[in-house]
């Protein structure tokens, strides 16, 4: 049996403590020293720093507030939805702190997709935003909760009367005698007490809640902190260090954004220049602005800084780090990258949201990763690769990954059935082909049904839901065809219904009856899940003798004529 692993030794993870915890304490062993003028958070428009003393003040107020007016308490679920904000960790630690849940919900949402997350996971309140105040409103009311639930960040607009807002609860909380009691765990519990209920689709079926303990993530940081020999003394190219700044511009939503950015890279000492929205202008300036030091990107950012023209007009010396995740990227873009970046090392994280995200990451001692490579396997994750005829592929064979160690999630939320396919015996089916070879991690292929956009998820089967609700669909299968830019859109194969069909024939009528379908998806889902690769009809969708989809088939298909309707 082969099995891959870092030889590097990692050292102890605490079992008994909150993330808060571990994020605020000076005294766990070894951990990267913040000078104190060194700023958690930097606000990207008015350059505003929020120091170590401001964000802890800040959480303890909010958790008060938030016990006092919500009673929020153990394993009460709080969603967070909004883009990236100053006090996003300070909503995260608040909850927390008194022994909560966050799910973090993607503020581009529809009222259906929010209303989907908030029932699955039984929220208790909202901290939004007020750019995303609305869908918060009625996604609220879809599912009965009271719209006194809801709290707003602050920014610099007006914001309305009707509900609560952050810094009015942190100065509240603050004003209060202390009515909750932090939440200290026995030795070990951190395993099992839930800190995030992040969404994903897994490797079939629609996006579930992935049940991610406090332990699983504070065992990711350890583990990216172990690989890039941030504690040994020995090693002198660290890559990431106190007073280094990184841009955080991708969404804490997502489980990148959120562990990797915001809790391992606060960790390291390091401070986060906070963007709200991606817009390729404002980023350039920003990076330049800020001497942005650390960029943490996902392909399509790539594409664009390797080829729009107004990039070249900036001088980006001062980044030294560039790492590219969530969706493969092409060796010529990684090269391209080096041109960009001339004093950056270049290199790929690879992970899941089912392992609280970094399986590999770029090697410590590269300035260029490996062409191709998602990375080397960090300490601690144990890998097997798995043959199509279910035997252990050995080094430089593909197969599918296997992944096991200290970060991988608890399994999903309330979903017995679905964990069982995905979390087997303490292994996480990442439903990616790979090769390992010296421990890099180069992925060839995803067999799982999901569809990479930007980075983001799309989950055919929920699309394929959705796609039956039309009046005209009598069956649908949605797969991926290949995007230079956004990597992969999704292409829906629709059936219509009979008396539709003969309708159809007729080009004029198909491409309305497209269009109309293709709304139908926009009207409900959130951009990336738009139907933006086209839409084909065919007769029947090919499926094997118990009727599930030859999705490959069907891939196959898209890809040879690469329909674009
Ligand atoms: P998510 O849970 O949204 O982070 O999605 C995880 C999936 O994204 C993985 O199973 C891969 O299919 C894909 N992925 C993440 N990082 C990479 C990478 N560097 N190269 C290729 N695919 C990646």
């Amino acid at each position: 049996m082969t099995e891959f692993r870092s030889p590097y030794p990692l050292p102890a993870i605490p079992d008994d403590m909150s993330i808060p915890q571990f994020m605020f304490s000076s005294d766990f062993r070894k951990r990267p020293n913040r000078p104190t003028n060194v700023p958690f958070f930097i606000e990207d428009d008015t350059g505003r720093p929020i120091d170590f003393f401001q964000v802890h003040e800040r959480t303890n107020g909010l958790a008060n507030a938030l016990s006092i007016k919500w009673n929020i308490g153990k394993d009460d679920i709080v969603c967070i939805f909004s883009p990236n904000h100053v006090d996003y960790a300070v909503a995260i630690w608040a909850v927390h702190t008194l022994g909560g849940v966050v799910t973090p919900a993607n503020p581009g949402y529809t009222t259906d997709e929010l209303s989907h997350q908030l029932r699955t996971t039984e929220a208790r309140l909202i901290i939004t935003h007020p750019s995303s105040l609305a869908i918060a409103r009625s996604a609220a009311l879809a599912v009965g909760m009271a719209i006194d639930r809801i709290v707003i960040l602050n920014d610099n607009s007006h914001l309305p009367d009707s509900e609560a807002s952050v810094d009015d609860l942190v100065e509240f909380g603050a004003r209060k005698p202390v009515s909750y009691l932090v939440q200290r765990f026995k030795s070990g519990e951190a395993r099992t007490r839930l800190a995030f209920l992040s969404f994903s689709s897994g490797t079939t079926g629609k996006p579930k809640a992935v049940a991610i303990p406090h332990y699983s993530v504070i065992a990711n940081i350890i583990q990216m902190a172990t690989h890039y020999r941030l504690h040994d003394p020995a090693w002198t190219d660290k890559r990431m260090n106190p007073g280094d700044i990184a841009i955080a511009v991708l969404p804490f939503f997502h489980i990148y954004g959120l562990v990797v950015i915001m809790h391992y890279l606060l960790f390291c000492g390091m401070s986060l220049v906070v963007v709200p929205k991606f817009n390729l202008a404002d980023f350039l300036r920003s990076v330049v602005r800020h001497r942005v030091t650390h960029l943490y990107v996902v392909p399509p950012q790539i594409v664009l800084l390797c080829k729009h023209p107004s990039v070249k007009i900036y001088n980006f010396k001062h980044v030294k780090f560039c790492m590219s995740g969530a969706a493969p990227l092409s060796g010529e873009l990684m090269k391209k990258m080096a041109e960009v970046l001339p004093n950056a090392v270049i290199g790929q994280g690879y992970g899941l949201t089912e392992t609280s995200t970094s399986i590999s990451n770029v090697s410590p001692d590269q300035k260029f990763g490996t062409i191709g490579s998602a990375g080397k396997l960090i300490p601690g994750v144990v890998a097997r690769v798995i043959k199509h005829d279910g035997s252990f592929a050995a080094e430089g064979e593909r197969g599918e990954l296997m992944v096991s160690g200290p970060s991988i999630a608890l399994g999903y939320y309330k979903n017995p059935e679905a964990t069982k396919e995905t979390f087997v015996d303490g292994w996480v089916h990442t439903g990616d082909e790979v090769i390992i070879k010296d421990l890099e991690v180069f992925i060839v292929d995803r067999i799982k049904e999901i569809i990479k956009v930007k980075g983001f998820q799309v989950a055919p089967a929920e699309l394929e839901g959705h796609l039956l609700l039309h009046p005209a669909v009598i069956d649908a299968c949605v797969v991926g065809i290949p995007d230079e830019y956004s990597g992969e859109l999704p292409l829906a194969y629709v059936v219509l219904n009979p008396e539709v069909r003969q309708h159809s024939r007729d080009l004029k009528n198909a491409s309305i009856l497209k269009t109309a379908i293709a709304q139908h998806v926009s009207d409900s889902k959130v951009h990336y899940k738009w139907l933006r690769g086209g839409i084909e009809f065919i007769d029947v969708i090919p499926k094997n003798p118990s009727g599930k989809i030859l999705r490959r088939v069907l891939r196959e298909r898209a890809r040879a004529t690469k329909v674009i309707s």
